[in-house]
């Protein structure tokens, strides 16, 4: 196998681009064989996988998934604390050792890398609490025990129920390529106001009034003021990143908490508010900050969004080509 790929280097990328199609529609054909199951929806597993599998990627202490699922029980979690066996697959000890693991594609065995074991377990878990939202909600921080992860899974949820497609890799450039705008690499600067921090963004300089645009699909999580970012918009996107849009001089119409958006769309527009409390504005040129952090499934931190940009701003060109 290593070796064909350094036989093919051409075909990498094509071939790779395949098997990702192959596997988002093994993943949705086994979502909605759950939602018939346990009748929670197919878009709350899409979100529920989706989730762990950003954290999967950015834990190296979590093996990697052997089928098409991410989701990664602990093997303690699945089998049971008590359980002397860890790796037990039979889910009548398994339940008599307080273990979830169980059977869901009903050859008679709870393998916690089976992609249907795996959705059933949790799929069985939160339907025990009901299938509404509200119900899932709860469910889901029974589960996870973090707030986050409830937030970002709803989130993700919500994109893929309103795309009906779980192939949602676009991504866009935070304001128009027509419009009069510069940025370079600053993350990382000091900046004196409010105490010494260091600039977690990268500023993209342009008039009053030019539109911010999202960059990627996801949900609206936070909008309102904040003393350093003034008018601020904080969306979620569905690999779990949290881009923070600040000193916008006004929202757009329709843009709201749990708003879904998608890439390109208009959220708001550039301003110089901020650097004080709510309404301050002017103490600085006009322009849109932009800083993403990556959530790691334990905490959260900034990265510099720069490289992200450059390649957004080349995609967006080329597409228009
Ligand atoms: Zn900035």
């Amino acid at each position: 196998m290593l070796i064909l790929f350094f036989l093919l280097p051409t075909n990498i990328c094509l071939s790779a681009e395949v098997d990702e199609d192959k596997l988002r529609a093994e993943r949705m054909m086994l979502f909605h064989k759950m939602e018939t199951l346990t009748h929670v929806p197919w878009y709350i597993y899409a979100g529920i996988d989706q989730y762990e599998r950003s954290i999967r990627r950015s834990q190296k202490d979590i093996p990697r998934e052997k089928g098409a699922i991410a989701i990664y029980i602990p093997p303690e979690k699945w089998a049971g604390g008590a359980n002397p066996n860890k790796a037990d697959t039979s889910a009548n000890s398994i339940s008599f050792f307080g273990g979830i693991g169980l059977d869901g594609n009903g050859d008679g065995k709870a393998v916690i890398t089976d992609d249907e074991d795996l959705l059933y377990t949790i799929g069985h878990f939160l339907q025990s609490y009901g299938t509404t939202i509200e119900d899932i909600r709860i469910g889901l921080w029974d589960y996870y025990h973090r707030d986050q992860a409830v937030r970002t899974i709803i989130s993700n949820s919500a994109v893929y129920r309103t795309f009906e497609t779980l192939k949602l890799e676009k991504h866009a450039f935070p304001v128009p390529l027509h419009a009069n705008y510069s940025y370079r690499s600053t993350w990382g600067d000091r900046r004196g106001w409010g105490g010494l921090r260091i600039h977690e963004g990268t500023d993209i300089f342009a008039s009053y009034g030019v539109a911010v645009k999202s960059t990627s699909y996801g949900t609206v999580e936070t909008k309102g003021w904040n003393r350093y970012g003034g008018w601020r918009i904080g969306i979620r996107d569905i690999q779990g990143n949290y881009h923070y849009y600040a000193h916008l001089n006004g929202f757009e119409k329709g843009i709201e908490k749990d708003s879904v958006v998608q890439p390109g769309q208009v959220i708001g527009y550039v301003g110089s508010s901020g650097y004080g409390p709510k309404g301050t504005a002017g103490k600085f040129p006009p322009h849109l900050h932009y800083g993403i952090y990556k959530d790691n499934g334990r905490t959260e931190w900034s990265y510099d969004p720069y490289p992200s940009l450059r390649l957004w701003e080349r995609q967006e060109r080329s597409r228009k080509k």
